[in-house]
């Protein structure tokens, strides 16, 4: 299951600068350009190189070599080639010349920005001031490209992150995971070693995982698997902090609106439960599946009873699925361990097409028009509105972001019909 992690703290501290991160451009031309690197590899040494570099696999008959993207559920042909001894280095060097044409084109088209090769990519704090070794990044995978674009085109415009909608996000790939020898088969959102606001994909052991929400769907997995959405949930982050919800007084009102509040204090999210009740979490909601207890408006534990316990770790726990079914409102996927993580869920789902719509709209009307309406005010405040009040822009159900005219209303309402929203 896809899980992250935030280091908020990662971007509000002093940022010592480390070693200059390698100039990308020179580093990747230099391989590009090199001597060949695998004319002595076995067949099976260049299967998996083509995986783990590429995100592609290919396929031989009768002389024609074909070229196809992993984890892809469509016509996944990338191009055919045929078979000599010279091949495999063209056809790498043809994957390595699309890989720079896509990340060009991405540039270009959303200002976002992706590590390359060898890059230093953040060095994690470990305390509250000290920050740990150096985590060094890779080139994307042809394969990560095209999901991260189907996750900015759907997300649009939450990837800038200046009021100008010039800059935006940069996409690092790890190599060495951010937790040390545990990986989360994730991402997460911070400030790189420069204090650019990135996205962190964390080493992932499969490179030929779905690559968009359809993808995932139509290949029967989970969309929480797929490329796009693990992006899209990072980048719904980047809106959260754009729209300022990582100040609690902004967050709260949100919180409420999909079924969260605080104790008196703030000292303890609480989840609403349907029946007046609350829960809060006693862990990180990722080492432990068994994390939450019942409790009261003061967060004090109880059983189901009521019976209040003083030390929370003697109150029955409750797992995430157990809670997501007792919940005011139904979180749509099982990692909801704050309300903006349950919000970012939300987006994504929201965002990735109609699959994703449809899963959103299980947990009915309320959540997702409190999803739908933070959407648009991001939205509205990235492209105004009318001198009527009326929105410049609004997301088609497929993601896309186009000018509300006639027509896309119509195309909203039409789909929005087809939900069973209750
Ligand atoms: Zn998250």
């Amino acid at each position: 299951m896809a899980q992250d992690a935030h280091d908020r703290t990662t971007t509000s501290r002093t940022n010592t600068p480390g070693t200059a991160p390698v100039e990308g451009q020179q580093e990747l031309s230099q391989n590009v350009n090199g001597a060949p690197k695998h004319p002595l590899n076995t067949a099976e040494k260049q299967d998996s190189e083509l995986l783990n570099k590429f995100g592609v696999v290919r396929h031989s008959e009768n002389g024609v070599v074909q070229y196809k993207l992993a984890g892809s559920s469509g016509d996944s042909t990338l191009f055919e080639a045929s078979a000599s001894a010279g091949e495999f280095v063209q056809s790498e060097h043809k994957l390595e010349t699309m890989i720079q044409s896509k990340i060009q084109d991405l540039k270009t088209h959303y200002h976002v920005d992706f590590s390359v090769e060898g890059e230093n990519a953040v060095r994690p704090y470990v305390s509250e001031t000290k920050r740990g070794a150096m985590l060094y990044a890779r080139a994307p995978r042809y394969s990560e490209l095209l999901g991260v674009e189907a996750a900015l085109k759907a997300s649009e415009p939450s990837q800038f992150t200046d009021e100008k909608n010039k800059e935006a996000l940069k996409f690092y790939f790890l190599k060495t995971p951010t937790f040390g020898a545990k990986t989360y088969d994730a991402a997460l959102f911070a400030g790189d070693e420069k204090k650019k606001l990135a996205v962190f994909f964390e080493p992932d052991a499969q490179p030929g995982r779905p690559i968009t929400a359809t993808d995932a769907l139509n290949l029967h997995q989970d969309i929480k698997t797929s490329i796009e959405a693990l992006a899209g949930h990072e980048i719904a982050h980047n809106s959260e902090y754009q729209m300022g919800l990582w100040s609690l007084d902004k967050l709260k009102p949100i919180a409420e609106n999909i079924g969260w509040t605080t104790t008196e204090d703030n000292s303890y999210w609480l989840m609403r439960g349907a029946r007046g009740e609350f829960y809060r979490l006693t862990n990180d909601g990722l080492s432990s599946d068994k994390g939450w207890v019942r409790c009261d408006s003061k967060g004090t534990a109880t059983d189901d009873l009521g019976v209040s316990y003083a030390d929370a770790e003697k109150a029955p726990h409750l797992t995430n699925s157990e809670v997501r079914e007792r919940a005011l409102l139904r979180p749509p996927t099982d990692y909801f361990t704050s309300p903006d993580e349950m919000l970012a869920d939300s987006l994504m789902l929201y965002r990735v097409g109609e699959g994703g719509k449809q899963e959103l709209s299980k947990s009915g009307v309320n959540l997702y028009n409190a999803v739908k309406d933070f959407d648009q005010a991001e939205i509205d405040a990235r492209f105004g509105k009318t001198v009527d009040g009326v929105s410049k822009k609004v997301r088609l159900p497929d993601g896309s972001l186009v000018d509300n005219d006639e027509r896309a209303q119509q195309v909203v309402a039409n789909f929005t019909k087809t939900l069973l929203l209750v």
